[in-house]
């Protein structure tokens, strides 16, 4: 398609289909029903499955403090989804066209855009952590579920005196000063697109591919339970705007470097198969063989979690500090949530995650140990 077509598709889409745009403040009480399925991008009206658990009370003091602010400082979780940093982005623009100061981050001392992100538009709106405010007047932090998780910014958001905080983790500690949080929401990016037309903004080709690479990849592309009808009647708002699906599908799923087979390939040498549990590892000297970056081998859970006889899987991965960072999924028998959290980690009922300094064999016992616990309860 040429950029011609791709504008003229933009432009045609740009604005709601004839009798969708909300004029009144009910909100549908189910998104269902095809004749409230509402593709509207227009800012204002109320769309068909926005979030419902925030107080409009809650929603009016974080709309308030935005538009009261001259610079507003973002940042989202360290090891950026495609959730956070595109939820992040996409406020980014949003808050640019409202004529805001903004400053977008996450806090790692090796600030790099994961390769699997580096297609995302509008980066050149990131800073270098070094650059955040150390006191901002408003911050918001998106997917985030506690403090730590900001990573080096977690200082700035508490020195900062508002932090607006955007999530969808049931394990929200409510670490911030304004709550936009909804676990009953699949993306952080549904509760962003939220925010965005709040603030009056139109969403532009390029925020609805932000939001949309947040709702996809949380969904494993509209796999998992949290796949809602609300979440379908946002894609088709998204893909509305003129974003490309298949481009980004591929730029998702569809690739990796050669190394990456290789590495997938030791994990795969070594998985076990522990009662109902199937896991395995990846170490730093996996990656360093291949010059894999940690990034690429975020994915590996999804292999290791198809296999049938297992109701939980986990993979822990050895990041660049030589620390273990632990994914874990459920098929539903068990809460690894729960256990995550238990284990300084968090995340929701079915993925789920945490860190550990200790060895693979320790981690482990740790983790069968809680998920033995959790099964039966009683026994404890
Ligand atoms: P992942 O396995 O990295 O895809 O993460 C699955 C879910 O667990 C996501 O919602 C993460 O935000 C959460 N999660 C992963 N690692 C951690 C951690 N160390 N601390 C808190 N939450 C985590
Ligand atoms: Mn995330
Ligand atoms: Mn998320």
């Amino acid at each position: 398609m040429t950029p011609d077509v791709r504008d003229e598709t933009r432009r045609r889409s740009a604005g709601p289909p004839p009798g969708t745009a909300g004029g009144g403040s009910a909100r549908p009480a189910s998104a269902g029903a095809p004749e409230r399925a509402g593709l509207s991008t227009q800012a204002g009206g109320p769309v068909a499955g926005a979030p419902q658990a925030i107080p409009e009370a809650v929603w009016d003091r974080a709309l308030e403090l935005i538009r009261d602010a001259d610079e507003v400082a973002l940042a989202c979780h360290i090891s950026p989804d495609g959730d956070a940093l595109g939820s992040m982005l996409a406020a980014a623009k949003a808050l640019v066209a409202m004529g805001k100061r903004v400053v977008a981050s996450f806090g790692e001392r090796r600030f790099a855009v994961p390769r699997l992100l580096r297609f995302l538009p509008a980066q050149d709106l990131l800073t270098v952590p070094s650059a955040f405010p150390a006191e901002p007047e408003v911050m918001i932090t998106f997917d985030s579920s506690t403090l730590d998780r900001l990573g080096l910014l977690a200082a700035n958001a508490g020195k900062a005196r508002e932090v607006i905080v955007v999530d969808h983790h049931a394990s929200n500690d409510g670490f911030g000063t304004v709550s936009l949080i909804d676990p009953g929401v699949a993306a952080t990016a549904v509760l962003t697109e939220e925010l965005i037309r709040r603030l009056g903004q139109p969403l532009d080709r390029d925020m609805a591919t932000l939001l949309y690479v947040g709702l996809v990849t949380d969904t494993g592309s509209f796999r998992h339970s949290s796949t809602t009808p609300a979440a379908h009647l946002m894609a088709a708002r998204l893909v509305a705007a003129g974003l490309r699906t298949d481009e980004i599908a591929r730029e998702l799923w569809d690739r990796s470097p050669f190394g990456y087979l290789k590495v997938l390939g030791a994990a795969l040498d070594r998985v076990v198969l522990d009662d109902d549990l199937v896991w395995t590892y990846v170490t730093h000297t996996d990656r360093a063989a291949y010059g894999l970056p940690y990034s690429e081998v975020e994915a590996i859970i999804d292999v290791i979690r198809r296999t049938d006889e297992a109701d939980v899987a986990v993979v822990l991965k050895q990041d660049d500090d030589g620390v273990w960072q632990v994914s874990t999924r459920s098929k539903g028998g068990v809460d690894v949530g729960a256990i995550c959290t238990a284990l300084g980690g968090g995340g929701h009922r079915y993925a789920a995650g945490f860190t550990s300094h200790d060895g693979v064999d320790v981690t482990m016992d740790r983790f069968r140990e809680l998920l033995r616990k959790s099964r039966w309860p009683r026994a404890v």
